[in-house]
């Protein structure tokens, strides 16, 4: 077993690693506060190919592969989750449907713009009445000339209000269950897609998330992704690599909380030393880096069976589960060594600590994950 990551990935890694340290974690502060990533970070980021991380060279894309867009949301989950959340909705999500299932021509056409940045994507499945139970889509899709009418409303689109084009899913066969979804890629400069109610969220400030209204938008043929009827097989298959990136955000998040605590532990002094002279304090940093470790090799381990075309959907609901649960218990105990300073705005810990707890929320909750292994385990 070779757990060496190759030199060209090392690379990719030190220029996000070095790109965060000195431009993006300066920010961070500024970005919650304004709600907003500066358009001219996100200009620097798309020219630093961001935009196209896992997405073979062919197609615009760094050709990082799975692993590397890894080792790069690591890092950028370590500035900022926003951050991460704006490059997830685009690459992990939009992109990677069109990717995974779309048509050379659909490829071509879409993703050297959107690994350039010059288009931004968005994901759209969840509806009001279909969240965890995402089969019972209702946005319908109406045969029209040459192509399909899209009806409906999606909700809690990451990137929503700002995108240029959407994966998404809507009903072709209405009594055919999960096999009359189909998946299309939509441009949202038309008639017939509209922003509806942009949300405010507990965290994630600076990302943008809201409704996407359709009425009557048209999606001609050749923009279905895959097949008409598999487009929850595509969902499926999309979230697989998305999860396990989502992993990564949250081992970057982790570790640069416990990287805050390590040192408010040798800096704070009560009782006459520093508080990491408690044995009470030095566990929680002990628990932490075992998590964060554990964390890391599922990622590592999960993107290597992508990057190497083995089916990775189990271990990406066992990443999804325990990389986002492990991130929140650090937070916690990260919030705790802080103490009162912990709950304060003047320190990032508790943006980090609200940031978090979307992760065990969304592309799937805790519980989903958990019949998602559960269920693999007895029919096996
Ligand atoms: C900030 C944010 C960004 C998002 N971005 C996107 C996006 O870009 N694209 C997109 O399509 N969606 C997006 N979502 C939606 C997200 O994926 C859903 O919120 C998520 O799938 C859960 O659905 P729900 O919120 O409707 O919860 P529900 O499905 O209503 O679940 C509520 C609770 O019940 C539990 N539950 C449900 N069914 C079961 C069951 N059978 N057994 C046990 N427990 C169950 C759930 O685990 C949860 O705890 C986003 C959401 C948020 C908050």
């Amino acid at each position: 077993m070779d757990f060496t990551v190759p030199d060209e990935l090392q690379l990719l890694r030190n220029t996000v690693r070095e790109y965060v340290r000195d431009r993006l974690v300066p920010l961070s502060m500024e970005i919650e506060r304004q709600e907003l990533i500066p358009p001219d970070v996100l200009e620097e980021m798309k020219e630093l190919g961001f935009f196209g991380l896992p997405f073979p060279e062919e197609y615009g894309g760094l050709g990082a592969g799975e692993l590397g867009y890894c080792l790069a949301m690591e890092e950028l989950g370590a500035a900022n989750a926003a951050i991460s959340n704006v490059i997830g909705g685009h690459s992990s999500l939009s992109g990677m449907a069109i990717y995974v299932d779309g048509s050379e021509d659909l490829k071509s056409r879409y993703l050297p713009e959107m690994c350039s940045g010059r288009k931004l994507g968005a994901f759209a499945l969840t509806e009001p009445n279909a969240g965890s139970d995402a089969a019972h889509i209702q946005v319908n899709a109406e045969r029209a000339d040459g192509g399909f009418r899209l009806t409906g409303t999606k909700m809690w689109v990451t990137n929503g209000p700002v995108a240029d084009v959407l994966a998404t899913f809507a009903v072709t066969d209405k009594g055919a269950g999960t096999k009359g979804i189909t998946a299309f890629a939509v441009d949202t400069h038309q008639d017939g897609v509209r922003v509806g109610k942009i949300d405010e969220k507990m965290g994630l400030h600076g990302s943008l998330t809201s409704e996407i209204i359709f009425d009557g938008a048209f999606v001609p043929q050749e923009n279905v992704i895959g097949e008409e009827g598999r487009g929850f097989r595509t969902a499926m298959k999309t979230l697989d690599a998305a999860r396990i990136a989502l992993g990564a955000s949250c081992v970057g998040q982790a570790q640069a909380m416990l990287q805050r605590a390590v040192q408010w532990s040798k800096e704070r002094l009560q009782f006459g030393r520093p508080i990491g002279s408690n044995q009470a304090i030095q566990w929680m940093l002990a628990d932490s880096e075992v998590d964060i470790h554990a964390g890391r090799m599922m990622v590592y381990n999960a993107a290597w069976k992508i990057d190497t075309g083995q089916r990775a959907s189990h271990e990406a609901a066992v990443v999804k589960l325990y990389c986002s649960e492990m991130v929140n218990r650090v937070a916690d105990r990260c919030v705790q060594v802080h103490g009162g300073m912990g709950y304060m705005r003047e320190l990032d810990i508790e943006r980090f600590y609200r940031d978090a707890r979307i992760l065990r929320i969304y592309e799937g909750t805790s519980e989903v994950q958990r019949m998602i292994i559960a269920d693999d385990l007895l029919k096996a």
